[in-house]
């Protein structure tokens, strides 16, 4: 019988197991942490056997084959080993896609990924179809395709995610933009990190859509180099001869084949440039599967946004706060400061991931009147900074962070947490950072 080892027992492991225990496998799952008490039970309640806190090489090397957590580097010592036996390593979405013939809408970019998966998600769903959501949101592909029957599944990938993927086929694909992140896990060459998207087109023909930004820069670079056989939907603020989206007198067009679709975007309940561009990959995929432009029109008016993303909390004192705890890096912050019209008290800091803050340096010096560091060490933070914003307050705590910000902000300001960092030198992740700044916001 085949043997399948599954590292990381974390939601897409748990679900994998799931999966390959029902298809009849000899499964086997190894955690080099603690599994949480959750995914235990799962295992337990299908005789799938485990271990935690050590990787026994023993009851791993004998694999057929090994679904790997997309959390685990390639170069953890387990994987290395696993690779040099020439064991093929693969993931959970790759193994989940072989035993379903659900159409595949899946999403990757370096933002606006959740965004972009919930609104669609949502369009799918009010429209009537029978759809999941999988990936880094919601429970896992493999679980679904186990236990559950949908006919589509909207999937947002990571590019850890895709980087295990060779057979995998999106019926649908969207890159919604590509900036640097991650780069210490691929050896600090974008350009892997390019490739490791791009495999969100792998093995499409001209039966399946690619949609994606053709405002950006570096897949318009791609695109010239590659040799990719999908109908293009490319979408981007500008109207050109090629763009299936676009913006056109403050309206959010829509033109395919088989549609005409206009909505003013002030009626688009999430708001900014980069939400405007989420719109349209949500929008062509519903157009393109046929979904009445009514129904579209009602998803993206009733759409709640996603928490910790541009999120609007309260205003107090004529002073707006928006919870943007999600903007772990330059770019997204960038959308952040380029979206909001009042002069700005900014919340930069906390783990840095080898930032370059030159890209948000000229809107800082348009629209911040008070920037506040936020970090266990905001030295980075200063040595760029200083001497550019005429007021700079260090805060370790959002309390102390909270207060200073309702001390400096004047009406008529709005006060935003867009941190460009990781979250762990102060907090346990960035959705304990946007809860603890709603919080004290709320108790103002
Ligand atoms: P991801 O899942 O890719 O991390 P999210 O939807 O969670 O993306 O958003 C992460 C951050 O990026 C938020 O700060 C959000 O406001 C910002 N953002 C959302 N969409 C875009 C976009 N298209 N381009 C740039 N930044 C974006």
């Amino acid at each position: 019988m085949k043997r399948i080892v599954i590292l990381g027992a974390g939601e897409s492991g748990a679900g994998a197991a799931v999966l390959a225990k029902k298809q009849g496998f000899e499964v086997f799952v190894s955690d080099f942490g603690e599994i949480k008490d959750k995914y235990k039970k799962m295992l337990d309640d299908r005789q799938i056997s485990w271990e935690e806190k050590q990787h026994t090489e023993s009851l791993i090397l004998n694999a057929d084959e090994v679904i790997k957590s997309p959390g685990i580097p390639d170069k953890a010592p387990i994987v290395r080993a696993l690779t040099e036996k020439g064991i093929p390593v693969i993931s959970e979405i790759e193994f989940a896609g072989r035993y379903t013939d659900a159409k595949m809408i899946c999403i990757t970019g370096s933002n606006g990924k959740t965004t972009t998966t919930m609104l669609t998600y949502q369009t799918l769903k009010d429209a009537g179809l029978n759809v999941g959501l999988a990936g880094n949101v919601g429970d896992s592909l493999a679980l679904q395709v186990a236990e559950k029957n949908f006919d589509y599944y909207v999937v947002e990938l990571s590019s850890f995610q895709l980087d295990g993927m060779t057979e995998f086929k999106a019926d649908i694909a969207i890159l919604i933009n590509i900036t640097p992140d991650h780069l210490d896990r691929y050896d600090n060459e974008f350009q892997n990190y390019i490739d490791s998207k791009f495999r969100i087109v792998q093995n499409q023909t001209e039966k399946d859509a690619f949609i994606f930004w053709s405002g950006d820069p570096i897949i318009q670079k791609e695109l010239k180099k590659r040799n990719i056989h999908s109908q293009f939907y490319p979408f981007a603020i500008e109207r050109n001869e090629k763009t299936k989206a676009f913006v056109e007198n403050n309206q959010l067009v829509i033109n395919t084949l088989n549609t005409n679709f206009t909505m003013p975007i002030s009626e688009i309940s999430i708001k900014g440039r980069h939400n405007t561009l989420n719109s349209m990959a949500a929008g062509l995929t519903a157009t393109i599967l046929n979904i009445r432009k009514e129904n579209i029109r009602q998803s993206f008016h009733d759409f709640k946004g996603v928490e910790h993303r541009l999120e609007y909390v309260a205003t107090v004192k004529d002073v707006k706060y928006i919870n943007d705890s999600k903007a772990t890096n330059v770019n997204s912050c960038w959308y952040a400061l380029q979206s909001i019209q009042t002069p700005i008290v900014l919340i930069l800091g906390g783990k840095d991931k080898g930032n370059d803050y030159s890209e948000i340096e000229e809107l800082v010096k348009e629209k911040v009147s008070t920037l506040i560091f936020l970090g266990a060490d905001n030295s980075k933070l200063h040595k760029f900074f200083d001497g550019k914003v005429e007021n700079i307050i260090d805060v370790n705590s959002m309390e102390s962070c909270v207060k200073e910000a309702y001390k400096v902000a004047k009406p008529g300001e709005t006060v935003l947490l867009s941190p460009c960092c990781a979250s762990f030198d102060l907090f346990t992740d960035y959705e304990d950072r946007g809860k603890q700044f709603k919080k004290f916001v709320k108790e103002l």
